[in-house]
């Protein structure tokens, strides 16, 4: 490649950030950063009844999150500023101008009345598709049929109008795509879209195209519901006079819903009971929450790992990816055609895997204000890391981690006595006072010592241990969960330790 590797990712800014839109981010930093390039992220924000606020910065933190840091962009700035293409509105209406002077596009005057009429006799005709294309621009109001001088003084009097693209029937158009291989389309069934608005912002069809221009973009991933505008995009760069440069593209396969039936779409999470935007993203208009990964408790390690492998793999078994690693082993080429199924369980399965992974410092942050939400503030910095040691292993989600570890700090508030019961009887009874007793005279507290002596005990009571191990995890934990009960005895003190035994032999008797 001779030329500078650069991409971009070009979300409208309109809601949540799905987490299609986030793999699509990730194999365009991946291959950026794979190539010594840049990565771009451009807002592309041109219409307006779709723009919602806030959906930018949400944009933003999302790619922090994530650690996928643009090298250029609205928040960072940049050689090809702006980067938002509200900005840069007056650029498009020049080439727009450009390419009706050259005919390739012409003025449109058509009323929403006319247009609406144009269907309805395409609908009497039992047409499937309503389009402004060849068949009809020649009985429409547009520069194509007006006198010169009649459209010139249309727009002389303020006439609202659109600028079409002009599309040839029957022309055979075709590129090819890094992961399709090649693609043809046929002009003929292609309408003639709006490239500049009545409001004069251009239509994302021809922006997207001069800025991919401009900002010397080399190669566009983006996923696959585009690829029916990829025709009308090439006669842009053609008709622009700049197809010798024109980026290469990969269109990236769906995300489908678990079951394979269609695109996973924001509803299906609810329905489904898992999350489908990155971050949580309340709905400025309706109030509305729609939980992410974020808060739900997934670490952004295994986020990018989970969407890296959700329609790309290397051949081989490897399933777990650092951040560098993907750098190193992706291939644009080796993504998938198809739609790859989500599967939530699998998705945990990898959140696991890397809580395992990872030094227990990368989250402490996060599971102290999992405390402070529920009122508890840690000062033993020394127990808190011991502790998330000892349960990191037990933990899907970051969420986990506060049931798993809040015994250590406050006693359970209702202990599970309802499984201690049945089972129950005076001989245990007499074990776990005669415990108490030879607790409360140990001279060390540690885990070795806390074991022998409970298992002298058992056997002075004729009683076996994995008897008496669960009572006293019940007693200590609250239910029949958590780490190795010596573990926690030998963690929590003797103090404590013998009180909820105290406090459970109470209850019992
Ligand atoms: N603005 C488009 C979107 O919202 C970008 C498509 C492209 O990357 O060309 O997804």
């Amino acid at each position: 490649m001779s030329k500078k590797v650069r991409v971009r990712f070009a979300p409208s800014p309109t809601g949540g950030l799905h987490l299609g839109g986030v793999r699509t981010v990730l194999y365009n930093y991946l291959f950026a950063k794979q190539h010594g390039g840049d990565f771009i992220l451009r807002i592309e924000d041109t219409d307006q009844s779709r723009y919602v606020e806030g959906a930018e910065q949400y944009i933003i933190d999302c790619l922090n999150w994530c650690g996928l840091h643009p090298d250029e962009g609205p928040h960072v700035g940049g050689e090809y500023a702006p980067y938002r293409q509200s900005e840069r509105k007056d650029l498009y209406k020049k080439y727009a101008a450009q390419l009706v002077k050259d005919g390739y596009a012409y003025y449109a005057f058509d009323t929403p009345e006319e247009i609406e009429a144009m269907r309805e006799k395409q609908r009497a005709e039992g047409k499937h598709t309503l389009h402004y294309d060849h068949h009809v621009r020649y009985n429409m109001r547009n520069s194509l049929n007006l006198m010169p001088a009649e459209t010139q003084q249309l727009l002389d009097a303020g006439t609202p109008y659109v600028i079409r693209i002009k599309v040839e029937p029957n022309e055979v158009i075709h590129f090819e795509d890094m992961i399709r291989g090649r693609v043809e389309f046929n002009t003929e069934n292609i309408d003639d879209k709006v490239l500049l608005k009545a409001d004069g912002m251009p239509t994302y069809h021809l922006a997207v195209v001069v800025d991919d221009h401009l900002m010397k973009i080399t190669h566009a991933f983006r996923g696959e519901e585009w690829l029916p505008s990829a025709p009308v995009h090439i006669l842009l760069w053609k008709y622009l006079g700049w197809i010798d440069d024109m980026p290469e593209w990969a269109h990236l396969p769906l995300i489908l819903k678990p079951d394979g039936n269609g695109k996973l779409s924001k509803r299906d999470g609810d329905r489904l009971g898992f999350p489908v935007f990155a971050m949580n993203w309340t709905d400025p208009k309706t109030g509305e929450l729609i939980h992410g990964f974020k808060e739900l408790g997934f670490l952004p390690e295994a986020f990018l790992n989970l969407l890296a492998v959700l329609g790309w793999n290397d051949g081989t078994e490897q399933e777990i990816y650092s951040l560098d690693e993907l750098i190193e082993k992706f291939s644009i080429e080796r993504v998938h055609h198809a739609g790859a199924k989500f599967d939530y369980e699998k998705a945990k399965w990898f959140n696991h895997e890397w809580i395992k992974k990872l030094p227990v410092s990368r989250f402490t942050s996060h599971v102290s204000s999992l405390f402070k939400e529920k009122g508890i503030t840690i000062t033993d910095e020394e127990k808190f890391i011991k502790v998330l040691e000892l349960v990191k292993d037990r933990c899907t989600l970051l969420t986990d981690f506060y049931e798993q570890s809040v015994f250590f700090f406050v006693a359970p508030a209702t202990i599970d006595i309802d499984s201690i019961k049945p089972k129950w009887n005076e001989n245990k009874q007499m074990f776990f006072v005669e415990l108490i007793r030879a607790y409360n005279l140990l001279q060390q507290w540690d885990h070795n010592d806390l074991e022998n002596t409970f298992k002298e005990i058992a056997a002075a009571h004729q009683l076996k241990t994995g008897e008496l191990m669960l009572p006293l995890r019940i007693m200590l934990v609250g239910g029949k969960f958590g780490p190795g009960v010596f573990d926690i005895a030998s963690v929590i003190g003797k103090e404590e330790t013998v009180e909820r035994i105290e406090k459970t032999l109470s209850e019992l008797g």
